[in-house]
């Protein structure tokens, strides 16, 4: 197994995409569960913190070490298994999340929820219940996952499916692979109704497999993953609509939202139905324009759309679209509509663009990420986006705003130009977040709390939720090992 312990050689495994930054002793790079297993009972010994690393494109400060070692998951990266007549695939964490999308499609077959980032491994996108522009449609990695083989805290083994163990109430009772009994109480909190990736995953007599679903390495390793594959769909209809005025843009998103969650009650295929609904202000636009000079000049707005189809329904539904777009004065002349499936990349390409630009920016500014990864209830998230649009906007600091709209998610970057701005920004960044907060929202709809956010989830659940959390990891990892500093600062785990 392969030690990295020179500081020089380390430095890649000490930040994420947000720029968060920390420190460590060593990284370690196990090629089996066995060395895996190993290294953890040895940190038990010596009481040395464990950081779990997938491949740092988070935004979060998740996989940056606060002391202690990193266990990067990269040698960990084999798919062990697809079976097409039962539809699923088994894979270690490591594995890319776009070489495992070229060899499930080449087998026609579809795994939908994948980030804007797919430069990421499978293990971590479970361990952040990520999501993608397809949630829209098929909700967030949690509905994938059918599977997990988890390295506990203590070097144990815990096999978990989904239907298989049961939290009783808010009792978790698991028996490990070395026939240890574990008994813990997992919070009583009521979590938004919205996509949420903000702290445990905690229900009234939910499968334990949730609970370690988006615990962002605090609670175990992840080194197998069963995950439920799709067919292929025949075609996606994919689709770049500019508008004039952003009201438009959003009416469009709205009404188009609406006709979704109708055709999916119904299960109709011949009216539209989102694969996904993705937005970007002018601000974006503008952002992008060095990259793309095809975005026309008048343009205030773009929307994003793309729609599943068959040949038979390919006529009816392109229709149905496009009178959807004149009716909320969509440009249809200037609109781009994919022909190609490498034209189809084009636009996730251009959709990408955006977030990497955005850490980009921050990056060379030597700042770290301020961006909101909010989602609220759609019947309040016009009100939520003027609010966060015009605190960003009075601020007159510089700004992008876009997101999966779909889901009511925005992400709001505050793009700061020297440190004076930046924490001008955290205090935009931190009104925005009460306001999700008062309107039933959360503060993090997939990219979770790691450290960066961990003052915000404080004021999202209170303090006496924070401390039920940290008992929680207390019983599970009672050396506090684990990815401590993640989702909530570690001295709450001292009961405070
Ligand atoms: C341009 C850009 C666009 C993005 N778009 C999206 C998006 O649309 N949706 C979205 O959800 N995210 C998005 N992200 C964020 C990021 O890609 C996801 O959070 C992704 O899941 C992180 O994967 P990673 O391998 O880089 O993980 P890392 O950043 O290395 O780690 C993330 C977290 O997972 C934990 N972890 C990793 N592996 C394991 C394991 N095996 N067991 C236990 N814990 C583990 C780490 O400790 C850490 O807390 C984007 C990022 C960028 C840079």
């Amino acid at each position: 197994m392969i030690i990295k312990n020179d500081q020089s050689q380390v430095q890649s495994y000490l930040s994420d995409a947000a720029n968060y930054r920390g420190f460590c002793d060593a990284v370690y790079f196990p090629e089996s569960e066995k060395e895996l297993t190993n290294i953890v009972i040895e940190a038990n010994k010596n009481k040395t913190p464990i950081t779990i690393s997938g491949n740092g494109t988070g935004l979060t400060g998740g996989r940056v070490p606060e002391g202690g070692i990193v266990i990067s998951t990269e040698k960990l990266n084999k798919i062990i298994e697809i079976d097409h007549a039962e539809k699923y695939a088994i894979v270690q964490p490591g594995v890319i999340m776009q070489e495992f999308q070229n060899i499930i499609e080449e087998q026609k077959l579809y795994y939908p929820p994948d980030p804007t980032e797919t430069n990421c491994f499978i293990g971590a996108t479970v361990a952040t219940n990520a999501s993608g522009a397809k949630t829209f449609k098929y909700g967030s990695t949690r509905n994938f996952v059918l599977a997990l083989n988890i390295i506990t805290a203590d070097g144990d083994i815990l096999y978990l499916e989904r239907g298989k163990q049961k939290i009783y109430d808010y009792k978790l009772n698991l028996i490990t692979q070395n026939s240890r009994e574990i008994n813990c109480i997992i919070p009583a909190y009521k979590m938004p109704e919205t996509k949420n990736a903000a702290g445990y995953f905690c229900k009234r007599n939910m499968d334990a497999i949730d609970l370690f679903i988006g615990s962002e390495g605090t609670l175990g390793i992840i080194t197998e993953i069963k995950l439920k594959l799709l067919d292929k769909p025949q075609n996606i209809l994919s689709s770049i609509i500019f508008f004039d005025k952003e009201i438009n843009a959003l009416s469009f998103i709205t009404e188009a939202r609406e006709i979704s969650y109708l055709s999916r009650k119904n299960s109709a295929s011949n009216n539209i139905d989102a694969l996904a609904l993705e937005f970007f202000d002018s601000n974006t636009l503008s952002f992008l324009k060095k990259d793309y000079p095809q975005i026309p000049n008048y343009t205030r707005t773009a929307v994003w759309f793309e729609q599943e189809y068959t040949e038979a329904t390919y006529d009816l539904l392109l229709n149905k679209w496009i009178n959807l777009i004149n009716k909320h004065n969509g440009d249809e002349n200037t609109a781009w509509f994919a022909a190609t499936n490498s034209e189809r990349e084009k636009f996730k390409e251009f959709r990408h663009a955006v977030s990497w630009k955005v850490s980009e920016y921050i990056a060379q500014k030597n700042l770290m990420k301020v961006g909101t990864d909010t989602a609220v209830p759609d019947n309040v998230f016009i009100e939520f986006y003027n609010y966060a649009k015009e605190l960003a906007y009075n601020s007159g600091m510089e700004y992008v705003a876009y997101g999966h709209f779909g889901n009511s998610h925005l992400h709001l970057n505050l793009l700061p130009k020297d440190n004076q701005e930046y924490e001008q920004a955290k205090y935009i960044y931190r009104l925005i977040l009460e306001k999700a907060v008062s309107l039933d929202g959360t503060i993090s709809a997939e990219h979770g709390i790691g450290k960066l956010k961990r003052e915000y989830l404080l004021e999202m659940y209170g303090e006496k939720n924070i401390i039920k959390m940290a008992r929680l990891k207390k019983c599970l990892d009672q050396n506090l090992l684990l990815g401590s500093g993640n989702i909530f600062d570690v001295k709450y785990c001292g009961f405070v």
